[in-house]
């Protein structure tokens, strides 16, 4: 018995030859393969939640008037004193 046929659950060949149990070998790697496929479905899952998590906050648009032009621009503010440059004059608009 190799531990590559137990991994792989490939009995045939032989490998089986030799032991009196057998079955239980190939019910135990049966079940350690169904524990390696949900611990990496797991793994996947939760390295997922944790990208989720670490995202940046959702920004919702803001309605800022330029004080040079006067036009008012939709913009995500990421931080209180982000600033974002006015398409219209150029100016720096800052959020405050
Ligand atoms: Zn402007």
């Amino acid at each position: 018995m190799t531990r590559d046929a137990l991994i792989a659950c490939d009995f045939s060949g032989g490998v089986l030859d030799g032991t009196d149990r057998g079955e239980a070998f190939i019910r135990e790697a049966l079940i350690l393969k169904d524990m390696r496929r949900d611990y990496k479905l797991f793994k996947k899952e939760a390295i997922k939640r944790l990208n989720e998590l670490a995202k940046p906050q959702h920004t919702e648009a803001k309605r800022v008037i330029c004080k040079k032009c006067g036009r008012p621009q939709y913009v995500e503010f990421m931080g209180k004193n982000d600033r974002f440059k006015c398409p219209n004059c150029g100016t720096w608009v800052y959020n405050h």
